[in-house]
């Protein structure tokens, strides 16, 4: 049984809260799903929480399979009737006027974004909502420029494009998917996650403000079943899925011999490589981005730290005190570092497999911290004496919870970083640039950050290899599964 440090008797520093102001937003009571340009009402409804009160915050439809059926048929016929033919820079105008309009409601949609998925504001206020508008930006740029994608072939379209996105980057996840399928000249029907469906429908309200034509962007809400129906259904071309990846296998299997084309972005379990050689206070400040960013609830996490044997003690020692001063608490507190965690299911999920950690003989750390009496919480962690056998070595946790290995040689630190069934990310951080082409080259992961972490931007693709999925999203490349081979 591994032994539980908890750090006591620190100097306390004591922060006013700052809380974020949340007047400005309107929330509905009621959501219907956003179907053909117009507001449908289902049989059933379902409660959306704040994660950090357990208040709820609005009811919204649930799509059964007619609902899905109806969603799918108005994104053909828009496709049929007028998509398809519009001209490439008007859609490119579309897509700006989407992102110009979300730039003047940004504040509206980065206090929903925390409200609804407990993420800290500063986090939806400077990641989350600037990239899901330079992705808009991004992408309207594109839409007349196709032809140069390839020599000698004539872009075309798919048609309708069925997309399902995870709960913890709610409207990034809906701009990496909407933006370049309209771009493409497709239409599409997202799903939103079961926990975090709100933003989706203030997007619904810009979609109309934009004035898109009714059909091309049809959103729903619902559960697992939703996702399913909208996977089955024979009329939709081509599927987008970012999620677990048990259920992105499942996706597979049912769409094999289907037609549709697929892209599978899923989980990882990435290695931060932290070398004698690196900047350490930095490393550190990467560590700390790297897994308790978005309480950890990243694909892309840097979830697994491998350090050099000879600077581990330092580094570690380092770590433990800098996480004494990471702030746990409101979301909407301008000073909170790290939020509420998502829903009581993955609270449970991470409670389950920390558990496994101790029992497995890894050494707990947490540092001293009250958590809020509501809501569901996790106090920022990480196990050293880490094996690679470990369940906390292997399975993502999709927390904020760290998991320490050592190493000797880079040798040994890239069998170890490859040594996983997933393959998203990783991290290098050393002062010599020598090392780091060395050891990228050899890192079987479609993303490899150097001396920074968790960085990302439009232009640039982002996707898996192996148990995380095929198919790129972002730059160039995130163009190509929206169109015809
Ligand atoms: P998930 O079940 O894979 O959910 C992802 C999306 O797929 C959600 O919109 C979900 O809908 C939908 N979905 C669920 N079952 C489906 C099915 N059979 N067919 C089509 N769509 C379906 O992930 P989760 O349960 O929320 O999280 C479980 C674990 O997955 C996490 O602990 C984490 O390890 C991993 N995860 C990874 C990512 C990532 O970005 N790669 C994101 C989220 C989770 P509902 O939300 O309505 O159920
Ligand atoms: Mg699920």
């Amino acid at each position: 049984m591994g032994k539980i440090i908890v750090k006591k008797n620190l100097p306390e520093i004591k922060y006013d809260a700052s809380i974020e102001d949340s007047k400005h937003i309107s929330l509905s009571k009621k959501y219907d799903l956003f179907i053909n340009g117009k507001n449908l009402k289902t049989k059933k409804y379902f409660k959306t929480i704040n994660p950090a009160t357990e208040e709820m915050l609005s009811e919204v439809a649930y799509a059964d399979n007619k609902d899905v059926n109806k969603a799918v048929t108005s994104a053909k016929n828009a496709f049929n009737k007028h998509w398809k033919k519009t001209k490439p820079s008007d859609r490119g105008k579309y897509l700006f006027r989407i992102a110009r309009i979300i730039q003047e409601k940004a504040r509206e949609f980065s206090v929903i974004e925390s409200m609804n998925g407990g993420k800290p504001i500063r986090e939806s206020k400077s990641i989350d909502i600037p990239l899901a508008i330079s992705h808009f930006f991004y992408y309207a740029g594109w839409a007349d420029k196709l032809n140069y994608i390839k020599t000698n072939s004539k872009p075309e379209p798919l048609g309708v494009a069925g997309q399902i996105i995870p709960w913890n980057f709610p409207l990034l996840m809906a701009a990496w998917k909407i933006a370049p399928a309209l771009a493409c000249g497709n239409t599409v029907v997202i799903k939103s996650a079961e926990t975090t469906p709100l933003t989706l429908y203030k997007l619904a309200e810009i979609i109309q403000e934009a004035e898109i034509p009714d059909g091309v962007v049809n959103i729903i809400s619902g559960d697992g079943k939703t996702g399913s129906y909208l996977v089955d259904n024979s009329e939709v071309n081509k599927i987008a899925f970012t999620g677990s990846t048990e259920v992105g296998k499942h996706i597979m299997k049912s769409t094999a011999g289907s037609g549709k084309k697929l892209t599978l972005e899923l989980g990882g379990k990435a290695a931060n490589i932290i070398f004698e050689d690196a900047p350490v206070d930095a490393a550190i400040e990467g560590i700390i981005n790297g897994i308790y960013f978005n309480q950890g609830h990243v694909c892309c996490a840097g979830s697994r730290l491998l350090v050099q044997e000879n600077i581990a003690d330092l580094v570690i020692k380092k770590l433990k005190s800098r996480m004494n001063y990471l702030r746990v608490g409101n979301p909407l507190d301008k000073n909170t570092d790290i939020g509420a965690i998502n829903s009581k299911n993955q609270l449970k999920r991470i409670t389950e497999l920390v558990k496994s950690g101790v029992s497995e003989g890894a050494e707990i750390f947490q540092p001293q911290c009250t958590l809020p009496a509501k809501g569901f919480w996790f106090k920022p962690t990480f196990f050293s004496n880490v094996s690679q056998a470990h369940r906390i070595a292997n399975e993502e946790i999709f927390g904020p919870v760290l998991s320490i290995l050592t190493f000797r040689t880079p040798k040994e630190a890239i069998e170890k970083a490859n040594n996983t069934f997933y393959g998203l990310s990783a991290g290098i951080w050393t002062s010599k640039g020598s090392k780091v082409f060395e050891v990228l080259k050899q890192i079987k992961a479609g993303v490899v950050w150097a001396n920074t972490f968790n960085k990302f931007n439009p232009a640039s693709p982002f996707g898996g290899f192996k148990e995380s999925g095929f198919g790129r999203e972002g730059g160039v490349h995130g163009l190509l599964p929206y169109l015809k081979d």
